[in-house]
């Protein structure tokens, strides 16, 4: 039995890290927005690492807070440590990573959901889509004339919703199945009720579906270990927020503490192998290669004498401790025998056994940039569901498929960020033009232009983007504009303040650095390796008062100008061949002189310009130049 329950521009299936953005910015540019969720309880749930940020991961968190997002403010307001990562290496690196107390994180994003002008909150578990078939071209006597667009959902209550788009954000628990060593039981991450009826229709309505799984370590009291036989890992004295909307943050620390596997623990691990799902076949899902369960890492690097792990709190208020590093889909029993061979272990309390987790994702080569299904009209697709893994990911994707899911039904082009202007085109881009067999998560050497999407200037590459399009708040706008002047004020006051040599060596002279013998700018000054910013003051006392963020990006801008420069140009001839777009309707099997494997590659991701194109595995550059004629002759007959 089904009944109409409402209308709204808007649905959003799925509450996680996903869910929650895009119904954020669905929302806040002005849409009425629906976020259907299984369990209220379960909003931004961090189902594994008690941790936001990290290498390439930071990075993301400073995108979406830049472009209007919650992750950065969220975080902010429940850090529990913060660390700079790389931080001696150079800025494209540098990576801010947080602890976050979860139980706040959750209510933080619950909060602003609930807070949200123009957005409902509503629990209840999707079964299907509904639809209609509407004639996209050519005769309409051809069935492969027509598409399908989505115009709402069905829950297991029988009750439905119409809406103009659908973004699905359903994470970890289509079809989920837990397996702890022989067993394996329907189930969704934290003992969670799974999605069990969606995936039925998704396949109905084309979709390819396929199995993935991830891993999470167990979670032991911390009442249980001891700290004298690890080695304790403090956050760095000053708390760097992750949103452009904080300045300083006043905040207790907790430690992380650091211990190692050894010989033992291997030895448990190998004498036990065929007991784990991963090992003894239970499992058919794709894990991470980048969040290797430990007995893949025994296996795989067995010459490593040992495995560095870290004991991560789960929060301020409570005695769970997260054991990263250690995520296993062994028995039990085993996983008891194994953590009390770590130093500290011994007497390690299991509080909740760790486990694998398996459930359906969709392949992400079937989406457009802008997130939305290339076959069904109005169905966008964010986070794991698309092969991707972590919060940050996930959060990235869901942001920019629900401004994008505005801008369809207000049928106004697509906010598509490409690899040189965002970690997000990045992240977007690999996935939709060169798919992922395993899931995907993002890492710096993944980005060619990292230099110039360092996380210091994320807003000053994108807030003004999302003025454009109605993502941001006049407030947010303003701190913006003020920042971006301040930087640009302070870099021209370092690059025209010209000192004296006898007013500069014995700065210089304090820091083993050459003398000068002319007059140089401050600017001039900061390219020298030992000179800092900071370490400049002493020269420098007029400077104003500016904040982290400003001094960051003025500091980076400045000591790497060069280098700057140099990828700007790459860059300039990386959107030459973005902007060559490529029409819509384009029938690749009919260009002869196109290999078969590009023709198929071609015609299934569909790219939008020749600069997509030529990042598809299988599309060779001949296979380019021939697309490049082509589109020649399309113009000038065109032209005529
Ligand atoms: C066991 C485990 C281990 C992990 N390990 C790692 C790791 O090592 N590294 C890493 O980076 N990431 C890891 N993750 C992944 C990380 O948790 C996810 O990447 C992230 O949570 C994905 O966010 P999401 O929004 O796509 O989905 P989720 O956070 O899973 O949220 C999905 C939401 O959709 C809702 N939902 C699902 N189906 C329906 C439906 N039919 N109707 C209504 N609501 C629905 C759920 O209730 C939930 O609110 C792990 C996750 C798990 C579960």
């Amino acid at each position: 039995m089904q009944y109409e329950m409402g209308e709204y521009d808007i649905i959003v299936v799925g509450a996680g890290h996903a869910g929650c953005e895009a119904g954020l910015a669905a929302a806040r540019m002005g849409k009425r927005t629906l976020v259907l969720s299984m369990q209220l309880e379960a909003i931004a749930l961090m189902a594994c690492n008690p941790s936001i940020g990290g290498t390439g991961k930071g990075h993301l968190v400073r995108e979406i807070d830049a472009l209007g997002g919650q992750m950065g403010l969220a975080i902010d307001s429940s850090v529990i440590q913060s660390k700079m990562l790389n931080s001696s290496k150079g800025p494209a690196v540098q990576s801010l990573r947080t602890q976050a107390d979860k139980p706040t994180y959750q209510m933080a994003m619950k909060q602003a959901l609930e807070r949200q002008k123009n957005l409902d909150l509503k629990q209840g578990e999707v079964s299907g889509l509904i639809g209609e078939v509407f004639p996209s071209s050519g005769e309409p006597s051809e069935m492969s004339n027509y598409g399908i667009r989505v115009t709402g959902v069905i829950l297991t209550t029988g009750a439905s919703y119409r809406a103009k788009a659908v973004v699905l954000a359903t994470g970890t628990f289509l079809r989920s199945r837990i397996f702890i060593g022989e067993n394996n039981f329907s189930s969704g991450p934290n003992g969670l009720a799974p999605a069990l009826e969606l995936t039925d229709c998704l396949q109905e309505w084309g979709l390819k579906m396929r199995r993935f799984k991830t891993g999470t370590p167990a979670r032991i009291a911390g009442r249980s270990l001891n700290y004298d036989k690890m080695i304790e890992q403090p956050g760095d004295s000053r708390i760097v927020p992750f949103s452009f909307m904080n300045e300083e943050l006043e905040k207790k620390q907790v430690s992380c503490w650091l211990t190692y596997t050894n010989e033992t623990t291997h030895q448990v691990i190998r004498d036990n192998l065929q007991r784990s799902a991963l090992f003894g076949g239970q499992i058919e899902g794709v894990g991470p290669r980048y969040c290797p369960s430990i007995e893949d890492k025994v296996h795989r690097f067995a010459d490593k004498e040992k495995h560095q792990i870290f004991i991560e709190p789960e929060g301020l208020n409570t005695d769970e401790k997260y054991i990263q590093g250690m995520s296993t889909s062994l028995p039990e029993d085993v996983q008891v025998q194994f953590y009390q061979t770590i130093a500290g272990l011994e007497n390690a309390e299991i509080v909740r056994p760790a486990y694998a987790i398996e459930y359906d994702c969709i392949d992400p080569l079937d989406l457009k940039l802008n997130l939305e299904h290339q076959k069904i009209a109005g169905l966008f697709c964010a986070g794991q569901i698309n092969g991707s893994s972590g919060y940050e990911e996930a959060a990235a994707q869901g942001l920019m498929a629900g401004a994008n899911a505005v801008l369809a039904i207000e049928g106004k082009e697509p906010f598509v960020l490409d690899r040189s202007e965002a970690y997000i085109g990045v992240l977007i881009d690999d996935l939709v033009t060169k798919g992922t067999d395993e899931p995907y998560r993002i890492m710096t050497s993944r980005a060619e232009y990292r230099l110039s999407l360092r996380q210091d200037n994320a807003d000053l590459r994108l807030t003004e983007k999302a003025w454009e399009i109605g993502l941001i708040s006049e407030e947010r706008r303003h701190k913006f504009l003020k920042r971006r002047e301040q930087t640009e004020t302070e870099r021209l006051r370092l690059e025209n303040t010209m000192l004296k040599p006898d007013q500069i060596n014995p700065f210089l002279a304090a820091l083993e650095e050459a003398p000068v013998h002319t007059k140089i700018s401050l600017a001039g000054l900061l390219k020298r390796a030992a000179v800092t910013y900071e370490n400049l003051a002493s020269i420098d006392p007029d400077r104003p008062d500016l904040s982290v963020h400003v001094i960051k990006t003025v500091e980076v801008d400045i000591k790497y100008q060069g280098y700057i420069e140099k990828q700007e140009q790459q860059i300039r001839r990386f959107k030459k061949l973005e902007e060559r777009k490529i029409p819509e309707e384009i029938d690749y099997t009919n260009l002869s002189g196109l290999r078969i494997e590009a023709q198929q590659k071609l015609q299934h991701i569909r790219p939008a310009s020749i600069g997509q194109a030529s990042r598809i595995s299988g599309v060779s550059p001949a296979d380019i130049n021939v697309l490049l004629v082509h589109l020649e002759q399309r113009r000038r007959q065109k032209n005529g």
